[in-house]
């Protein structure tokens, strides 16, 4: 609206072309206005002096009614809460000589209420005194239409300040528009305000994964929405979340994109239940590692990428040695404690792109991607050994435990994971019967060994069954090569596999279960033959057993061992266990106990392969042993290594001066045999003297006298 037409307006269209009558246009003009052109004086009933037609219909009073106050004054017509309001604004105008604009309701002759709006300024009149010079209108409709809108505004405001959703508008290219309190608190800020100012660049500040704020405008642009687009967003101090986003594009009536609004919901606690439940059905409980089915998951990706890029993968079968050992000796806590240090030493070793797998028992499996040199996976698994061996503290015990590895390679050894870890697991057997803590290639060659393996397992039980495994005896002779005694040595002549040695059947024993029976049924033996040499003499003769460390530590050997002796009517102090210091790794009270029940069953305790291992000396000195039995690698050499004459020369020392009897195994020549009598070595046994024989055999030679003169065969 305007202010009234004032004369000179009429002035410039009309002039040119008649003599007007300036004071009719004016009148024709103003009482024809919607509203009321009026003058008043600036007094305290605004006492009108002009009012035009128009004051019928915006107030049902005529202009006579209202002219001097007649019928009703201004100020009257004027809603009593608002007069003051009126007043002020009209002064304040006045004062400062400008126009002024305002809103405000009256009272209609009908009483009904209008709001109207006033246009005026106050002008000098003819005799110089200032009057109030305006126009009038109703405005109720745009009124109503304002609050309306206002209300609406209100309670969609209330919405947005309130909803526990965050709420967002922003630009397409990342800019925030707006945000609800909501957003702020889900976001980490204090105020939605502090959010807009903070978050200028939405895809690159706040998605965890760059990626997602472009799939999100590429869904936005495609489908003109999203919905439940789940991110991990960064929080304003760092700290991620996961919402998940319902988001769409608004446009204006031409079609042209105003802004993407939408919805955001912490979804944090859902997502970690989710990735927890998934943790738990795909890693191991104990260790936290990935399990077999991760892993299968893990080799199958890395084989896709491997033939992606023409790169290697690598996959390493880890089973630690001993472990078993360490469990049944020193308890399931202790072994989960070392698996639990074991996982994290291998986890260690490795980069984050490569996989650390526990398959269950000791079984641990590594997926090497990209190692593209196999001088880099051996480097690798070098140091895997190496961390592996490492001391552990385990129930306030040192111990070492090593570990053997296989390695399988794609493409070279198999083209899926299933074979690809078979392989591995064939090969970690191969480093095994390398006699453990070394690692292995997977070959065919291998793959063949394993058959074989399994086929092995199979004829020994039904060897065990059919009584088939044969007892040897090696002589033990005095310095002076009288045979003291004899160590019984299994041997098992098999009708398609030929010999098999001992070092490949015991392992395989012993981690089957059967070394139990095949224990019983070569001390049966070993116990009835010196039974038999036995009767015939008056100094006795000594027959060594061996007893692997885990029957050792198995409950109820003793009463087992003191059977077979009744059994075989021998007496214990014609016996001597020969046990290993693996047997020392673990327990070693339970160790101690079961030693010191054998001293009163009466038997002699050997320490075997003495010098190779972990054991210090002080095992000699706690421990109730009667004879030490140097190791063969001691003994190679000894007459042309200083070194190794060295170490065996202070073996000796220590176990006379401990005294123990000395015993020296695997002498093979007469160097050897010389050295080690003139260090004041007791006993002696090896290829000089004569490998390991049958009964019959060892009978002949104490009939014979029972002096080894020359090397027997
Ligand atoms: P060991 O107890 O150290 O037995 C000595 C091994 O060295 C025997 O091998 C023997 O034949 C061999 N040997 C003897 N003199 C010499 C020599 O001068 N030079 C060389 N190079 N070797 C010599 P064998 O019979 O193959 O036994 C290997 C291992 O198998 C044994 O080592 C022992 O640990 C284990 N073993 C053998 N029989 C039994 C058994 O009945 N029970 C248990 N638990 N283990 C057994
Ligand atoms: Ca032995
Ligand atoms: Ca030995």
């Amino acid at each position: 609206m305007q202010m009234p037409p004032e004369p000179k307006i009429a002035r410039t269209s009309l002039l040119t072309t008649e003599v007007l009558d300036r004071s009719r246009v004016l009148d024709t003009l103003v009482h024809n206005l919607e509203g009321m052109a009026y003058r008043c004086l600036n007094d305290n009933s605004w006492k009108m002096i002009f009012v035009s037609q128009g004051s019928t219909g915006l107030t049902g009073y005529t202009p006579t009614e209202l002219i001097d106050g007649t019928r009703i004054s201004w100020e009257e017509i004027t809603y009593p809460e608002d007069r003051s309001k009126v007043r002020s604004c009209i002064d304040s105008a006045v004062s400062r000589a400008q126009r002024f604009a305002i809103e405000y309701r009256i009272t209609t002759l009908a009483g009904q209420i209008k709001w109207v709006v006033e246009r005026g300024v106050a002008v000098p009149n003819e005799q110089g005194e200032l009057v109030i010079e305006g126009f009038i209108e109703d405005c109720s409709a745009q009124r109503a239409v304002v609050e309306a809108l206002e209300q609406a505004e209100l309670r969609y405001r209330s919405i947005f300040e309130h909803a526990s959703e965050g709420i967002f508008q922003t630009t397409s290219d990342g800019h925030y528009l707006a945000a609800n309190p909501a957003l702020a608190e889900l976001y980490g800020y204090a105020t939605p305000q502090e959010l807009i100012a903070d978050l200028s660049d939405i895809g690159r500040r706040l998605y965890v994964d760059g990626d997602r704020r472009d799939e999100f405008r590429h869904l936005m642009e495609t489908h003109g929405e999203v919905l439940n687009f789940e991110s991990e967003i960064y929080c304003q101090d760092g700290s991620r979340i996961w919402i998940s986003e319902n988001a769409h594009i608004v446009r204006d009536s031409q079609g042209e994109l105003i802004c993407y609004e939408g919805t955001v919901q912490d979804i944090s606690d859902r997502k970690h239940y989710q990735e927890q439940l998934e943790r738990q059905a795909n890693h191991d409980l104990l260790t936290g590692l990935p399990n077999r089915i991760l892993l299968g998951d893990r080799i199958e990706q890395g084989i896709a990428r491997a033939a992606r890029l023409g790169y290697y993968l690598t996959l390493v079968f880890i089973d630690l040695d001993n472990f078993k050992f360490v469990n049944d000796s020193l308890g399931h806590a202790a072994g989960d404690e070392l698996l639990k240090v074991i996982a994290e030493r291998l986890s260690h070793c490795l980069r984050s792109s490569d996989t650390v797998a526990r398959l269950g028992g000791d079984e641990f499996v590594l997926v090497l991607n990209d190692h593209y040199q196999s001088s880099t996976v051996i480097s690798l698994l070098e140091r895997v050994l190496q961390e592996i061996g490492l001391p552990i503290l385990l129930s306030g015990r040192e111990l070492q435990v090593g570990a053997s590895l296989g390695v399988a390679l794609f493409p070279g050894d198999a083209s899926d994971a299933q074979s690809l870890l078979k392989h591995a697991d064939v090969a970690m057997y191969a480093a095994k019967d390398r006699g453990r803590n070394n690692f292995q290639f997977f070959t065919g060659e291998l793959n063949r060994v394993a058959d074989e393996r399994l086929n092995l397992e199979a004829a020994m039980r039904i060897a065990l069954e059919r009584n088939e495994f044969e007892v040897y005896y090696q002589p033990k002779v005095d310095h002076r090569r009288r045979i003291v005694g004899v160590e019984a040595l299994a041997r098992w002549f098999h009708a398609e596999l030929g010999a098999v040695g001992p070092d490949r059947f015991i392992p395989i024993a012993e981690e089957t279960g059967l070394i139990m029976p095949l224990t019983t049924a070569i001390l049966r033996k070993a116990f009835a033959a010196a039974r038999e040499w036995n009767r015939k003499r008056d100094v006795p003769l000594r027959i060594a057993v061996n007893l692997s460390a885990l029957l050792f530590l198995s409950d109820d050997i003793v009463a087992h061992v003191a059977e077979l002796l009744r059994e075989a009517d021998l007496s214990p102090s014609h016996v001597e266990l020969e046990i290993t210091e693996t047997v020392f790794l673990g327990d070693s009270e339970r160790a101690v106990a079961i030693l010191t029940e054998f001293k009163q069953l009466g038997v002699n305790l050997a320490m075997d392969d003495f010098g190779t291992g972990y054991s210090s000396l002080s095992y000699l000195r706690r421990f109730p042993l009667d004879i030490i039995k140097i190791d063969r690698s001691l003994v190679t050499g000894i007459e042309h290594e200083e070194e190794v004459a060295m170490i065996a020369r202070a073996v000796i020392s220590l176990g006379q001066s401990l005294r123990k009897t000395v015993v020296a195994e695997g002498v093979e020549n007469q160097a050897q045999f010389d050295f080690l009598r003139f260090q004041g070595c007791h006993e002696f046994q090896g290829y000089l003297l004569s490998p390991a024989l049958p009964q019959i055999a060892i009978t002949r030679l104490l009939d014979a006298g029972g002096v080894i003169l020359s090397p027997q065969s």
